[in-house]
């Protein structure tokens, strides 16, 4: 039996399902203010932030909007911006 479930499973099918055009919302990064800790890296259910030379970077191509990194960010480093389509 086939499913049709709008899924890319089996290996390599999360990175093949590029889900950044499901945002509403687009977490905004101030590199004044973010340090570099890495709270929102853990915390990101999508994988979609890298820490590069002690910033958060985030990848908008997988970024699904859900803000979980804006409320754990300590330092208030990232603000959510409605996203313009
Ligand atoms: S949690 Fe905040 S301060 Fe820490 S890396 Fe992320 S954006 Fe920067
Ligand atoms: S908004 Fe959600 S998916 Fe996007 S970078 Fe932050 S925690 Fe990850």
């Amino acid at each position: 039996m086939k499913l049709n479930v709008g899924a890319v499973c089996g290996p390599g099918g999360s990175k093949k399902n590029k889900t950044g055009h499901w945002r509403s919302f687009r977490p905004k990064v101030d590199p004044e203010a973010c340090n570099g800790c890495g709270i929102c890296f853990m915390y990101c259910p999508d994988a979609s932030i890298k820490i590069v030379d002690k910033i958060c970077i985030i990848d908008y191509e997988y970024c699904k909007g859900c803000g979980i990194c804006a409320h754990e960010c300590p330092r208030d480093a990232i603000t959510m911006e409605e996203e313009r389509k």
